[in-house]
């Protein structure tokens, strides 16, 4: 299949974009039969290997952060639980892990701290990035972990990188808008933002007996960030319409209003029709014209990754919306590719939406839509920014950032990865294969295209998690036993050594000052900002005083 892709010719407003991959992050497992598959990441990168779409974008591994970097946010001793804690060990962690909320959900797996580590290095790099204006758009699909809180793990998030990414925005931006189009409502970024008029999150979501139950339209921010969080809750079977107009009604009246100086769009694709938590009705056209949309306002933009758990969807959605930030057309044929089987029976980029009922009837839609747009008219234009509390510029990320940039360009490898001989894909771990078979409508993939295994990969899933995120997950045996004993490593020359147990050359504890103190004066005490009471985030230590 030749030149699959190719450039729009309304080119003249081209982006330089960003992108942050590692071979390494598909490679992570959560244990049989957990709906997250970072192996997603994966198929993702491989869709834009083959549209060529790699030609265009800059492309980056990752700088892992440092412990430092993550208390910017999150406590020191829950980062040195995560830096410490591994499958071999939970015996002797049986406090943290239910202080934590690392259980079922939030497994402890094979070198979850690198992991962490990896998927937040992305995003911060991104803001670096688009900090230092060396980029107009950045992408990594491996973050947007939005529900992780300051000391607890949460629907599948450990480290929040969306938080870390936004608090290093901050440092050159003085107003940072999130918008959240995942199904799941993003609470751990409304949390920590819940009290600043810096940051406006937005978050259009499923709300209803779903996961995690927070993000009602009367939410909307307290104390001085009251009218700064806005939630759109939204019932089963939105389709792309109907979305598309409240989202960009909505977007229009918050970039007039709250005029950020940089977005971070996390693109959760659970959104889409068929996804195996999700209940709403969107193609790709539908969740990509949000990306699309945002574009046009010409404002420094973070993509981000999130939810997504039909893994062909979701690595068709991320390449698509890849190509919508580079105005690429791609074409529907898909490219053959390495991952090329999971296409089936179609082989199309583009998904139907399904014959679902659409439960927002517009009677709904015109009332949420009604009282958002009343908290944006009491905005005040372009709001001045009192600071109570200005970051410290950290220049550590920075410094490494140079340096391996530095290194880099000395030995001119900045874009050995993207060469094709360079391609990660060459493995897979079965385990991902099996747990993927529920993703493929229940067939069994052909036995030809069962990846080759190096290593690891005995474990089978004994059971599959019930498809409502509201009773997730049914049973994963003993972390310990499903984790598995290695991970399948990249064949790629330039690839990192495959994840090491968490212990392994780790910087040591003790040193840790964190950049940002959070806010340590309880908020849900003070006046809220709606008559109704308050429902959770109760945002008591959560969020960051900014
Ligand atoms: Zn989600």
């Amino acid at each position: 299949m030749s030149a699959p892709a190719s450039t729009s010719s309304a080119g003249s407003g081209k982006k330089r974009i960003a992108y942050y991959y590692d071979e390494e992050i598909g490679n992570f497992y959560y244990g049989a039969g957990h709906p997250m598959k970072p192996h997603r990441m994966r198929l993702a990168h491989h869709l834009i290997l083959a549209y060529g779409l790699y030609r265009q974008l800059e492309i980056y591994r990752p700088s892992l952060l440092s412990e430092d970097q993550l208390t910017s946010f999150h406590t020191d001793d829950y980062v040195h639980f995560l830096q410490h804690v591994n499958p071999d060990n939970l015996p002797q962690y049986t406090m943290e892990l239910s202080r934590y909320n690392v259980d079922v959900d939030c497994p402890v797996f094979d070198g979850l701290y690198h992991f962490c580590r990896m998927y937040t290095g992305g995003s911060v790099g991104g803001a670096y990035k688009l900090n230092k204006k060396t980029a107009d758009i950045a992408i990594n699909w491996s973050g947007g972990l939005h529900h992780a809180k300051k000391a607890e793990a949460s629907g599948f998030c450990y480290i929040n990188d969306v938080v870390l990414a936004v608090l290093e925005l901050l440092k050159y931006h003085d107003r940072v808008l999130y918008i959240d189009i995942d199904i799941h409502h993003g609470d751990g970024v409304e949390e920590a933002f819940y009290t600043t008029d810096r940051v406006m999150t937005v978050s259009f979501h499923k709300y209803g007996d779903f996961f995690p139950g927070t993000g009602r339209v009367q939410d909307i921010g307290v104390g001085r960030g009251q009218n700064y969080a806005l939630n759109f809750p939204l019932m089963d079977g939105i389709d792309d319409a109907n979305y598309e107009r409240i989202f960009r009604t909505i977007m229009t009246k918050v970039m007039e209003n709250f005029r950020p100086g940089a977005v971070v769009l996390q693109c959760g694709a659970d959104s889409l029709v068929g996804d195996r938590l999700g209940c709403f009705n969107l193609s790709l056209k539908g969740h990509g014209g949000c990306v699309e949309f945002m574009k046009t306002f010409n404002v420094p933009l973070l993509l981000l990754g999130g939810g997504g758990y039909t893994v062909r969807n979701v690595a068709r959605c991320w390449a698509y919306e890849t190509g919508l930030a580079l105005d690429t057309h791609m074409a529907d044929e898909l490219p053959y590719n390495q991952y090329y089987e999971y296409y089936g029976p179609d082989f199309n980029l583009h998904i139907q939406p399904s014959n679902m009922e659409n439960l927002n009837t517009p009677n709904y839609l015109h009332k949420q839509e009604t009282l958002l747009l009343q908290c944006l008219k009491e905005l005040p234009h372009a709001p001045s920014v009192q600071y109570s509390y200005q970051p410290p510029r950290d220049t550590r990320f920075e410094e490494e950032e140079e340096a391996a940039r530095a290194k880099r360009e000395h030995e001119n490898m900045r874009d050995v990865r993207i060469a094709p001989q360079d391609m990660d894909g060459q493995i897979s771990d079965r385990r991902e294969f099996y747990a993927d078979d529920r993703d493929q409508d229940g067939t069994t993939m052909p036995s030809q295209f069962v990846p080759q295994l190096i290593s690891g990969g005995a474990g089978k899933p004994s059971s599959v998690l019930a498809t409502s995120s509201t009773s997730l997950p049914a049973a994963i045996p003993g972390a310990s036993a499903v984790a598995p004993a290695a991970t399948a490593v990249p064949a790629s020359s330039v690839g990192a050594a495959a994840p090491a147990s968490s212990s392994a050359g780790l910087p040591s504890l003790g040193q840790a000052q964190p950049a940002f103190q959070p806010n340590t004066h309880p908020t849900a005490a003070g006046a809220p900002a709606i008559s109704a009471p308050m429902a959770a985030p109760a945002p008591t230590n959560n969020n960051m005083e900014l």
